[in-house]
């Protein structure tokens, strides 16, 4: 293999010292074996990573964090230079403007941070740790979702480093088309170093959980229904059956514990947000933490895991939640089920997230009524394949509520990207893709090959 053109960047290969550290993804119960690593820290290497790549005949694969490689199990990295993108960090904040610049290195925390300080949220998620610029390129479906839309929807611009070595930069007026395919098309188009993104203000929040004991599980997540027909779109919410393992990680009271949980961000005052929750809160939970927050809070809010984690996790998006649903979930996933689950989970979708506007992205919207996911860890190989075995059970379960289409983001198993886009934005993308890589270097976890 040739060397790159530079002494800056480094190469690491198989067998060379920080290989196995530089190949490990946040999901570790997936490994990866790429022919080459590299981790540029500037653009210039960024460039010459992807020369690199060329001169060897390497595909590339551009990973920020690796909360998403399930996505690409099964397809061999062994003739593929993983780019990694965690070292091209920083995030400026532009508060008159309402904007921040994110390198492709930031986690969603580093942006939080910096923004709330001027009273502002970007539209992150529910991890602290999931890459901004992954989530945002797939799609992206946080807190303050049924309000403002897709994170994908609040990119302003796309910076990014093509297969032939271009630096370019996407927006509505500089390469259009290209800033369209972005948004929803993730990394097929090239390597992606920052983006610009809208900021919201967030004056008042009021947000927390209501906890349950588990026997009352399919009583909470039907009351739970009921109420989503009723919130504004000031209110986004999800419910979970949770079964916490007994982990030193986990505080008290929770380690161990087995509870059913409606959570919810309501961008309200403290008087508003109760009035709004009460006919949750009327149903007596064994622990009550609304009340009013600071908007840095709501990226810690959902309590995921932080650092390499082994999961297995599967969704569904859904039509619509109905009382068979509910019934088929608590059957194959509810407390009395014997289900290896941590966690099962409904996310509220609706509002903005619904509605495709002129102007939006390849993803644009979301035509679901609800998102269902069903996760698992992974401690070893038994408890794994019992994971495995269940989500496809949840899965074929929830069939006659299918919406029809899957969700970019959370694809935890290898899909056909068609599945994603309807017919005419699928072809769009291939038509885009054959434009700027017409010789698929770039191989994204969701794969679009260029039209011929
Ligand atoms: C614990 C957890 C919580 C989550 N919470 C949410 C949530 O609340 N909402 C939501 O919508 N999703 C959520 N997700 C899903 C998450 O958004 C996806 O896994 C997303 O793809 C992660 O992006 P990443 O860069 O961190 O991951 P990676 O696995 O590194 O990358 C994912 C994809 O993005 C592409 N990509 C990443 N960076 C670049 C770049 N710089 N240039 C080009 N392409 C790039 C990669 O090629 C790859 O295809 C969650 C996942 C986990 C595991």
């Amino acid at each position: 293999m040739q060397s790159p053109t530079s002494s800056a960047l480094v190469v690491t290969l198989p067998g060379d010292k920080g290989y196995a550290a530089l190949s490990m993804p946040w999901n570790v119960a997936f490994t990866q074996a790429p022919a080459a690593i590299a981790a540029p820290t500037s653009v210039q290497e960024v460039v010459e990573a992807v020369r690199f790549a060329r001169e060897n005949d390497l595909t590339i694969t551009v990973q920020g964090t690796g909360h998403n490689v399930a996505a690409r199990s099964g397809r061999p990295l062994d003739q593929t230079l993983l780019l990694r993108t965690d070292a091209l960090k920083g995030v400026e904040v532009d508060a008159e403007r309402r904007r921040a610049r994110i390198m492709a290195g930031a986690l969603w925390a580093e942006v939080t941070e910096p923004a709330a300080e001027h009273g502002l949220a970007p539209l992150s998620g529910s991890s602290p740790d999931v890459g901004a610029v992954g989530m945002s390129l797939g799609g992206g479906v946080g807190w303050l979702v049924r309000k403002h839309g897709l994170s994908s929807e609040s990119i302003l611009a796309v910076e990014l480093v093509t297969a032939d070595g271009a630096v370019v930069r996407a927006d509505a007026e500089q390469n259009p088309e290209l800033f369209w395919a972005l948004r929803g098309g993730g990394g097929n188009f090239g390597v992606v170093t920052a983006i610009e993104v809208q900021l919201h203000p967030v004056p008042e929040l009021y947000a927390g959980w209501l906890v349950f004991p588990a026997e009352r599980t399919a009583e909470v997540f039907t009351a739970w229904r009921a109420w989503t027909d009723t919130v504004p779109e000031e209110v986004t919410s999800t419910v979970r059956y949770l079964q916490l393992p007994p982990i030193p990680d986990i505080p008290e009271p929770m380690r161990g514990a087995r509870i059913a949980v409606v959570e919810a961000a309501i961008l309200a005052s403290p008087e508003r947000g109760a009035e709004l929750i009460a006919p949750i809160r009327e149903l007596g939970p064994i622990m009550d933490s609304f009340d009013a927050m600071p908007v840095s809070a709501l990226v810690a809010l959902h309590q995921d895991p932080v650092g390499p984690t082994p999961a297995y996790g599967h969704h569904r998006m859904l039509a619509d939640v109905t009382p068979g649903t509910i019934a088929a979930l608590m059957e194959v996933a509810g407390p009395d089920s014997g289900s290896p689950l941590l966690g099962l989970e409904l996310r509220h979708l609706g509002g903005r997230v619904g509605r495709r506007e002129p102007g939006h992205g390849a993803l644009g919207a979301l035509d679901a009524g609800f998102l269902l996911f069903g996760v698992g860890a992974v401690m070893d190989p038994a408890l794994g394949e019992a994971v495995e075995a269940r989500l496809t059970q949840l899965f074929e379960a929830t069939a006659a509520w299918d919406a029809g289409k899957v969700y970019t983001n959370f694809v935890e198993r290898p899909v056909d990207t068609a599945a994603v886009f309807d017919e005419v934005t699928y072809a769009r993308l291939r038509a885009v893709k054959a434009q700027v890589d017409p010789g698929d270097v770039f191989r994204a976890n969701l794969p679009i090959a260029p039209a011929s």
